[in-house]
């Protein structure tokens, strides 16, 4: 429903936007991930109408939005900082929007009690933002982007501003939300974790391009260019050529575990393969593996991350496995994995 086709914007000579198309339906929840500068933001303020592009069009159900002020637009944008009134009372502030567009008394006060009760604020209606946690303070800027039932709500690193705890409370409810309220949701964040856990589907941002668009499992487990690889955390990375049923690296010759998926021979591929499929067992255990040497082990509780030196590998290899590593740092370790979880990705770094 959401159709963004050939849209280019620069600055100077920066192309913040290169040509991105993209199309959004109906009720997505939506995200735009990616480093800082990459032009996401860019693109969320051209959809809402602060930023105008140098070619491309925007449309919406079939009609086009860029010929539209923004306040014409179907459209609520929620910025990181969340702007509330701090002089107006929670409900004041969900209810400014409403009383701009002039509609009655006894509709306002309907509209907005149903909003703070999506957003759980039912009980804090008549407090100033001041006397709000950041979290709550977050639901009342959602409670104001919801309330005059735009089609599309456009969230800016909506949860940027809150400690980590309350940030995955937040994307919990975000998800509730949007479920409950049925409208299409683009969120802009540069942290890959969110992206997955909040979105239905992921659009990764390289430079002003659209590098891979697809759910998040498909985007873990099949990453499909090197960028998106190392963004998105296929976290271990070999580089080669691809010949005679391996990918063949210059540090450690033929690559174990190398699925080919009908690669030419002599192509530049990276294989990626995670943490999580990575079998670690003691020197000596594995015909076949990668030898190395125990760095470091962090326990987390219910997993542990173990990184472990690859003579000849630039990075330390990360393995992750399920609660206590029962390893020391300083063993001496072979790695190894099955082709299928692994994955191959055309191209280099
Ligand atoms: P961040 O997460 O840091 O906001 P972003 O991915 O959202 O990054 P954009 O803000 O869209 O990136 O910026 C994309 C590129 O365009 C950057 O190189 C930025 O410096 C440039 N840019 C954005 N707005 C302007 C502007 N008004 N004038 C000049 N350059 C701009």
């Amino acid at each position: 429903m959401l159709k963004i086709d050939g849209i280019t914007r620069r600055f100077g000579d920066v192309t913040a936007l290169d040509d991105v198309s993209l199309e959004i339906g109906q009720g997505e929840f939506f995200a735009l991930l990616g480093p800082s500068g990459c032009g996401k933001t860019t693109l969320l303020r051209i959809i809402a109408g602060f930023e105008t592009p140098d070619g491309g069009t925007v449309t919406l159900d079939g009609e086009d939005l860029l010929g539209r002020q923004p306040n014409r637009r179907p459209i609520s944008l929620m910025f990181q900082s969340y702007a509330l009134f701090p002089h107006m009372t929670v409900a004041k502030n969900v209810a400014y929007g409403l009383e701009r567009e002039k509609l009655p008394r006894q509709e306002i006060k309907k509209r907005v009690g149903e909003v703070l009760e999506t957003v759980g604020l039912s009980a804090h209606g008549d407090r100033k933002p001041a006397q709000l946690s950041g979290g709550q303070r977050q639901r009342v800027a959602l409670a104001r982007s919801i309330v005059k039932r735009p089609r599309l709500l456009l969230l800016d690193e909506p949860l940027s501003a809150l400690d980590k705890k309350v940030r995955a409370d937040m994307q919990l409810e975000l998800k509730r939300l949007q479920n409950e309220v049925g409208i299409t949701f683009v969120v802009v964040t540069h942290d890959q974790e969110e992206a997955m856990s909040l979105a239905d589907r992921i659009a990764v941002f390289e430079h002003g391009h659209v590098r891979q668009v697809d759910e998040p499992v498909a985007l873990y487990e099949r990453p499909r260019t090197p960028f998106v690889a190392d963004f998105v955390g296929a976290n271990n990375l070999f580089e080669g050529t691809t010949g005679a049923g391996a990918l063949l690296t210059e540090d450690f010759g033929p690559l174990p575990g190398t699925p080919l998926d009908g690669l030419e021979e002599g192509a530049k591929a990276l294989l990626g393969v995670r943490p999580e499929k990575i079998r670690l067992v003691e020197a000596g255990t594995v015909a076949g593996g990668l030898k190395g040497a125990v760095l470091d082990v962090s326990f987390y509780g219910g997993v542990s991350h173990i990184s472990v030196d690859v003579p000849g590998h630039v990075r330390p290899v990360l393995v992750a496995v399920q609660g206590a590593s029962g390893v020391q740092p300083g063993a001496e370790v072979d790695l190894s994995w099955e082709a299928p979880d692994a994955v191959i990705i055309p191209g280099a770094r």
